[in-house]
């Protein structure tokens, strides 16, 4: 689904992706995991052409995105994007956020946007909560909104950043199962976590970022049951 290579961004002159090479296979979970400042959500904002890569190439169900040629609104309708500050329209109710995109960008008819909505807030223990306004909604609950809308336009990959990171202890657990929930329908994702204990439940594959350069991958037993690396070992020693 998405393929990462080579992929260099500097910013101001500091390099801070170093040549990352990525390849998400369709239905699986990515987890990046890294210290802070590896360059995990520069990677992200890569990928759904939120900022501009310096060198290397970016392919989305192999076309690739990063040809000068491609449109930017295009891929970013293929991917979905949920970040760790639940950005949320707080004058709009819970629907209205979730139908916004579908109805606007992609020309869903409104009655039809609406019926999807209400599914995906169901599944994702939202159903009564369609006509609140966001600063009625828990943290977790926001989130899962955030995460109801990304979904609503049935991208082809979503990517999700510390989505948890910004939650109190107790809401964490709500917004994982819904993580969990979207891979067992078969959504590819691409998550940066420092969850590490949900990265080895959920990932097919880790990557462990390293001052910008992938330094080790594997399958979640691999990275976090027998990490070849000593950089990763120090790494997994210092947080779990
Ligand atoms: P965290 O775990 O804290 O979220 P991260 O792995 O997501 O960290 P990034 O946010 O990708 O790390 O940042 C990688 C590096 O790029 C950092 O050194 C950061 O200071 C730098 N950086 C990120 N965004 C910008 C920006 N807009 N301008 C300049 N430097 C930036
Ligand atoms: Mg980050």
């Amino acid at each position: 689904v998405l393929r990462l290579e080579q992929v260099r961004k500097t910013y101001g002159g500091a390099l801070v992706l170093r040549g990352v090479d990525l390849d998400v296979a369709p239905h699986t979970v990515t987890a990046l995991i890294g210290a802070s400042g590896s360059g995990k959500s520069t990677l992200l904002r890569c990928a759904n052409l939120l900022e501009e890569i310096d060198d290397g190439a970016i392919f989305l169900d192999g076309a690739e995105i990063t040809d000068p040629r491609a449109d930017p609104d295009a891929v970013r309708r293929r991917i979905g994007v949920v970040f760790q500050a639940y950005n949320l329209f707080p004058h709009m109710t819970v629907l209205d956020n979730v139908t916004l995109a579908p109805r606007r960008v992609h020309g869903v008819p409104r009655a039809e946007a609406q019926e999807r909505a209400r599914e995906i807030l169901d599944r994702l223990g939202l159903a009564g909560r369609a006509a609140d306004y966001p600063d009625r909604l828990s943290g977790g609950q926001q989130q899962r909104v955030a995460i109801a809308r990304a979904v609503a336009v049935r991208p082809r990959l979503l990517l999700l950043d510390e989505i948890t990171a910004a939650l109190d202890p107790e809401l964490v657990g709500e917004v994982l199962s819904v993580v969990r929930d979207l891979k067992d329908d078969g959504m590819t994702m691409v998550i940066a976590t420092h969850e590490m204990g949900f990265a080895r439940e959920v990932a097919d594959q880790v990557c462990f970022l390293d001052e910008g350069v992938v330094h080790e991958r594997g399958t979640a037993a691999e990275v976090f049951g027998a990490p070849r690396e000593e950089r990763t070992r120090r790494f997994l020693r210092r947080i779990v």
